[in-house]
């Protein structure tokens, strides 16, 4: 990256209005067939001439080629049943409908390698693909069939392998696994969680990075969160092996949040996209804001590895906050580059 304090989001950024409903999560298609997917492509555009005018250096699809991080994948793949669902805790924390696994899954083409093709043919700059991690896909999951969630989580790994090499194939630049439940399943992380995201990321040559937040600004998340105290210390439980990792990126969440900036010291030597944007309100941060969170970021970070970015998506949000605040972000990111140079 020749940029130094290249920007980037963690993820989703809204949708138009004519594609789905705004200000909604996971909210359902308003085209289908053909139309959709040339809705989906004009909304990519537009998403990422949004980024560039925020002065983002490394863009993404705004995740507008998906109706939910990890779902929208798993529809791709065999042996699940979308049909007969099962209630579920999601992250110990909220109920959800979700898919069920009958059989071996498998996945018979490419999911998001077209659309990561037609992002790279709009953009000479470095573009970034999310893909779902294993362990929060198995935690979206009811499984009928494998009876053991690390034996799943394996499949899914291989499978996500595939996907990855023919995205960096398609030109990608860095692939982010998302991996909330992170943040959550600390014994299962360090039991195989992190060898899982290991075999997902085999043979890459692109760059590799594992996103772990604390999720959207819905209600289950703010309610969760008012349960984990003054300061919240669960990064700490991954970071020791992620550090040991092949793993070249951790995305966190920082701005607003009670993540002690120290912890980032546990990751010392990775490079690390620091969240210096709230997602779970509607308040637009000022670049001096974001100048100051990234300031005490690099307490703990050398400059050449820090990565200015979102702490997690902005689906829900209207997309004159989210653009408001991929400016904040650009701007913010521009002052310190300037007091690095001085
Ligand atoms: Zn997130």
């Amino acid at each position: 990256m020749k940029t130094l304090l290249p920007t980037s989001t963690a993820g989703s950024l809204p949708k138009p209005v004519w594609l789905a409903q705004p200000e909604t999560l996971w909210s359902p298609w308003k085209l289908e067939g053909e139309e959709l997917v040339e809705a989906k492509r004009d909304a990519l555009r537009l998403s990422l001439d949004d980024q560039r005018r925020a002065g983002i250096d490394i863009v993404s699809d705004g995740e507008q080629t998906r109706q939910h991080f990890v779902t929208t994948f798993i529809e791709h793949l065999d042996g699940v049943d979308f049909e007969t669902r099962k209630t579920m805790r999601i992250r110990n924390r909220y109920d959800a409908s979700v898919p069920v696994i009958v059989g071996a899954v498998s996945r018979q083409k490419p999911v998001f390698v077209e659309d990561a093709e037609y992002l790279r043919q709009q953009t000479d700059q470095p573009i970034k693909w999310a893909l779902p991690g294993p362990m929060t896909m198995i935690d979206t999951l009811y499984d009928d069939h494998y009876g053991s969630r690390e034996k799943l989580a394996w499949e899914f790994a291989k499978i996500l392998n595939e996907e990855a090499r023919e995205l960096e194939a398609a030109g990608v630049d860095i692939i982010q696994f998302d991996e909330p439940a992170f943040n959550v399943f600390f014994d299962e992380v360090n039991d195989w969680g992190v060898a899982m995201l290991e075999k997902a990321v085999e043979g890459l040559k692109c760059e590799t990075a594992v996103h772990i937040c604390y999720g959207y600004g819905i209600k289950a998340n703010t309610d969760w969160k008012k349960t984990l105290g003054s300061e919240w210390r669960q990064y700490e439980e991954a970071f020791p092996k992620l550090q040991t990792s092949s793993i070249d990126i951790i995305s966190l969440e920082a701005q607003n949040s009670r993540v002690p900036m120290d912890l980032i010291e546990l990751i010392r030597g990775k490079k690390v996209m620091v969240g210096t944007i709230d997602v779970a309100t509607d308040m637009i941060e000022t670049p001096d804001e974001v100048a100051d969170t990234l300031r005490k970021a690099l307490q703990f970070v050398d400059a050449d590895k820090l990565y200015p970015a979102t702490n997690c998506g902005m689906a829900p949000l209207s997309r004159r906050v989210a653009n408001g605040k991929l400016k904040a972000l650009g701007a913010g990111a521009e002052i310190i580059r300037k007091e690095l140079s001085a």
